[in-house]
């Protein structure tokens, strides 16, 4: 773990499931300062279409801490939700997002990519989400419809009346919106039904023994059929091998992001030819 190596390695912490209470409260103090102390970065992962182009990239936010090193998002997310500051943070990686959009947006090779960001239950259900975006995308000049914002079961459980609101806005100007982890939570099938809903992302956690794994593979299966017949794009996470995207192609998933295609990067390294 982290805490034994000495000098100048580089550090990778994960607490695991055993976070001690003083870990857990003493990353919080540091999380305060993160933001401010420049310790937050946004990589990008790749995601590619059948024929492998790249259609766009998903946002993935990382932090390195002065002394523990890189403390993972499943680490650091889950306490920015408890005590509110993933409102900032969320609002700096949506702004930042905006920005490359904007950039991408006056580029031909790039101008068609679009960007998913992770959107926590707790920013989303801020009674200013929306003009907030809509300022965003206003004061950036990114384009709308290429922005992707990942949404998760367990918000749309919440409050669905008020979260369809909110969505149906934002779709007003054009954002676009997935279902990210798939199959993970417990969400009603009615609800893909009534959510202005384009994309499905199916949970890696499936794809991952897809092909050892019946009920898995069944799974899979199963989500891409209901994601076309909804009109949904459905997209694969977690591919990393070969073998994985042949069988996701055959069962009519065309969509996909993992390893096999790249890792989150840094946007400078992104599209770097190696
Ligand atoms: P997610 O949104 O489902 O993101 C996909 C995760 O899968 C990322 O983990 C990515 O690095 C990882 N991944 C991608 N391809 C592969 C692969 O081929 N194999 C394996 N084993 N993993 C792969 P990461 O970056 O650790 O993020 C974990 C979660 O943290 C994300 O899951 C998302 O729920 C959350 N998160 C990340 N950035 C943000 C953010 O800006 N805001 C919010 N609210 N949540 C975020
Ligand atoms: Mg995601
Ligand atoms: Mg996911
Ligand atoms: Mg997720």
């Amino acid at each position: 773990q982290a805490k034994t190596a000495g000098g100048n390695t580089l550090r990778f912490f994960n607490m695991d499931m055993q976070t001690s209470v003083l870990e857990r409260a003493s990353l919080e103090e540091d999380l305060h300062q993160a933001l401010a102390h420049n310790e937050l970065a946004l990589h990008y992962q790749v995601q590619v279409d059948h024929q492998g182009v790249t259609t766009g990239v998903e946002a993935l936010l990382r932090w390195y801490h002065p002394q523990r090193g890189w403390v993972p998002p499943g680490t650091f997310i889950p306490i920015a939700e408890e005590n509110g500051l993933i409102i900032p943070i969320g609002y700096w990686v949506l702004r930042l997002a905006c920005e490359q959009l904007a950039k991408w947006s006056r580029q031909p090779t790039y101008s068609a990519l679009t960007i998913s960001v992770n959107v926590s239950s707790v920013q989303f259900q801020q009674p200013d989400f929306v003009r907030e975006v809509e300022e965003l995308l206003a004061q950036t000049q990114a384009p709308a419809n290429r922005l992707v914002l990942e949404v998760t079961e367990s918000l749309l459980m919440s409050e669905p009346t008020r979260v369809r609101n909110t969505m149906l806005k934002l779709r007003a100007q054009g954002v676009r919106f997935a279902l990210d982890d798939f199959g993970t939570g417990y969400s009603s099938l009615s609800y893909l039904k009534r959510l202005p809903l384009d994309e499905l992302k199916i949970d890696q956690s499936f794809v991952r023994e897809l092909l050892t794994d019946k009920t898995d593979a069944a799974i899979v299966d199963t989500t891409i059929l209901l994601a076309v017949s909804l009109g949904l794009t459905v997209v694969a996470e977690g591919v990393e091998k070969k073998e994985q995207l042949d069988w996701l192609k055959g069962h009519g998933c065309y969509r996909y992001q993992g390893y096999l295609f790249g890792r989150p990067t840094p946007i400078e390294y992104l599209f770097e030819v190696y």
